[in-house]
């Protein structure tokens, strides 16, 4: 069975559904989910609206774990709350937690002004500058998240990711995650666009390249209706880049079988 390793719910304040309502799309579309909810310490618009009550999170969520539904978090990195985040990841039985991205150098890469001034050139070699920054602090999680998110938001006339733009930066990042021997995440959101396909396909060739072996594949869903979204078209993507789709149970790794 496949597995939706990404999506939120109750506890990410920016999500439209219940975890209750999250399993029953989960089963509609066939596939196991993982419950990542957002862990963003001192975010820059709002410093504790991506936090939430751990225990509780544990204790009201529990009766709905199963081979197939799975609690886990994403975390949002910043270089400056690597020591604090560390401990919260060792304190809590989650069953996977997602590294990401969603701000740089303390602003908000959802924010337009976030990216005032600066060239896109500028503007992804700081986002893969504090990528790295941060992979190399934060040692504790199995996935890295959504590695086009800035492409969702950075405000430029092609926001595409091209590998050939950054090569050594790129490279730097796979490596980290080669290293740690993590997984990284083909994030369905945007693989409607084939313009996206195209570039972040090139990026996934390279991680393998470069001895990757592991994706995970999540589609972010903050509605129902997004759970499980574009699943065939990530395992296509992982097909053809020779990585193997993964999930993770209790901190290991799971391989999804072809055909299972
Ligand atoms: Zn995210
Ligand atoms: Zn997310």
């Amino acid at each position: 069975m496949l597995f939706d390793t990404h999506m939120h719910a109750d506890y990410s304040c920016d999500a439209h559904q219940t975890i209750v309502q999250a399993i029953a799309a989960s089963k509609a579309a066939g596939v196991g989910m993982i419950l990542t909810e957002h862990w963003d310490r001192d975010y820059p618009t709002n410093p504790d609206e991506f936090l939430f009550d751990l225990s509780e999170y544990f204790a009201k969520n529990s009766k709905y774990r199963s081979e197939r539904v799975l609690l886990g978090i994403e975390v949002g990195m910043q270089k400056h709350l690597s020591v604090l985040d560390n401990k919260t990841i060792s304190e809590y039985p989650f069953d996977e937690v997602i590294a990401s991205m969603h701000c740089m150098n303390g602003r908000d890469m959802y924010e337009p002004t976030s990216y005032d001034g600066l060239t896109k050139q500028q503007a992804v070699k700081e986002y893969l500058e504090e990528s790295i920054a941060c992979l190399q602090l934060y040692r504790d999680f199995d996935t890295y998240g959504h590695i086009d998110y800035i492409s969702r938001y950075m405000p430029y006339e092609d926001q595409e990711l091209h590998y050939l733009e950054h090569p050594k930066l790129w490279d730097q990042v796979f490596q980290i995650l080669i290293d740690g021997n993590k997984a990284i995440e083909i994030n369905t959101r945007r693989l409607d666009l084939p313009s996206a396909v195209e570039s972040l396909m090139v990026l996934y060739k390279r991680f393998k390249d470069l001895g990757g072996r592991y994706v995970t594949l999540g589609s972010d869903a903050h509605y129902p209706e997004h759970v499980g979204r574009r699943m065939q078209e990530a395992v296509a993507v992982a097909r053809q880049c020779n990585l193997q789709p993964v999930y993770f149970k209790k901190r290991e790794r799971i391989v999804i079988k072809e055909g299972s």
